[in-house]
């Protein structure tokens, strides 16, 4: 009774969200702080003010959302938190806003260089329907974020897996000899997940120039802004390279589902050409306000990426203090395993406590777990478990 193309789909399986008891919850890379009152004023101001709007279908390009997205990228240089290791604040201000040298971004970034769509997710289902073909493999890394398979799926895009390299960074290398070998596209997330270690931008440029120059590049950039390097400002030298961003892990909005890419304008025209022969409105008029919103208020999610780095950074020492094997994270989790401790085990006995991180039983990462950042209760309630184990 079903299609054909339904024996592609192999569903992505997120973080569980459990209903049978109330958890710390640090298995999803969600971010543990509300979002900015200044969101929760918008929406409700939206709502009281313009009721109509809810009966109504939203601008179905997101133009609003699309300029304060553009003019937060160009205030704080593509970056939030330019934490590294060890940059974490400990109840940052959140007043340093402003880019640092490297990181500025030479030239405007405008709102018709932004797609915006119902999560990052959607929008890099559109990013693989518009640019990758079924022809020819797309180039990833072996261990990334374990959605791109699925999309490969879905739209029957064949793809190529590179091994990581065996300090779990990506062999830049062989992914360009394997893109080369057959004119592909590539995609990984940086940082990557869920090892947590990013490339340099200059790293990345290295790559791009030596990438097929007709193939689209993806970047993903769920988690740069703690404390990884934008590529944003490689827009200027490169028109093959896309960038994908998420407002659910730094802009502390998984639940409104707003994601994003910053491209040249030609490709962002692609997507929407996608968006348009499938889903016209992807984007709800409170998840619009929200996002603008957001945008608006850089300096409270600078504060907020700024206390997760330092809490991360704190929880790094403790780990590693406990004779852990951690991997220097410039994300919002951690990625980590102690010898003669299963993951299975580990992340069972932790959840006993109340506690869920994420365990993967992905031969070749099944030893590690990739606990995500939360607030400094939450992490001192971790550490009370994991001292014991
Ligand atoms: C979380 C995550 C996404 C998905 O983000 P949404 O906007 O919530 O769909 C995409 N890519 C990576 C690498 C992620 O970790």
């Amino acid at each position: 009774m079903l299609a054909q193309r339904m024996s592609n789909l192999h569903p992505y399986v997120p973080g569980e969200q459990p209903k049978d008891r109330v958890y710390i919850k640090l298995n999803a890379n969600e971010n543990p702080y509300p979002p900015s009152p200044k969101v929760i004023k918008a929406v409700r101001a939206a709502v009281k003010a313009h009721p109509e709007k809810l009966g109504l279908y939203p601008d179905p390009d997101s133009n609003q959302l699309k300029a304060a997205i553009a003019d937060m990228l160009n205030k704080c240089g593509g970056v939030l938190c330019r934490a590294n290791l060890k940059g974490g604040k400990k109840n940052g201000s959140g007043a340093e806003v402003s880019p640092s040298e490297a990181d500025k971004i030479p030239f405007t970034v405008t709102p018709d260089m932004i797609y915006a769509g119902n999560g990052s997710d959607e929008v890099l289902s559109f990013v693989f329907y518009a640019f990758f073909d079924s022809d020819r493999d797309l180039v990833l890394p072996e261990h990334t974020y374990s959605f791109y398979p699925v999309y490969g799926g879905f739209y029957s895009i064949p793809l190529k897996k590179v091994p990581l390299n065996s300090d779990w960074t990506i062999d830049k290398e062989k992914m360009l000899e394997e893109a080369n070998a057959q004119n592909s596209s590539i995609i990984f997330a940086n940082p990557n997940a869920p090892t947590s270690l990013g490339l340099t931008r200059n790293e990345v440029r290295e790559m791009i120039k030596k990438a097929p120059a007709d193939r689209i590049f993806v970047v993903d950039e769920a988690y740069v802004d703690f404390g990884g390097e934008s590529c944003i400002p490689l827009l200027a030298e490169f028109k093959n390279l896309v960038i994908v961003r998420t407002t659910s892990k730094s802009l502390c909005g998984a639940g409104q589902r707003l994601g994003f890419l910053v491209a040249n304008p030609e490709l962002v025209n692609a997507v929407t050409t996608v968006k348009n022969s499938l889903n016209h409105f992807p984007i709800d008029f409170m998840a619009q306000t929200c996002g603008t919103a957001a945008c608006e208020d850089v300096g409270y999610y600078v504060k907020c990426a700024q206390n997760v780095a330092f809490e991360r950074d704190e929880f790094v020492d403790f780990l590693r203090n406990k004779g852990w094997y951690v991997l220097d994270s410039q994300t919002n989790f951690i990625f980590c395993r102690k010898d003669g401790v299963p993951g299975e085990e580990t992340y069972r006995k932790i959840k006993e406590a109340g506690i869920l991180v994420r365990h993967f039983a992905t031969p070749g990462i099944e030893e590690y777990l990739r606990i995500t950042v939360g607030t400094h209760e939450q992490m001192q309630a971790l550490r009370k478990v994991m001292e014991n184990i």
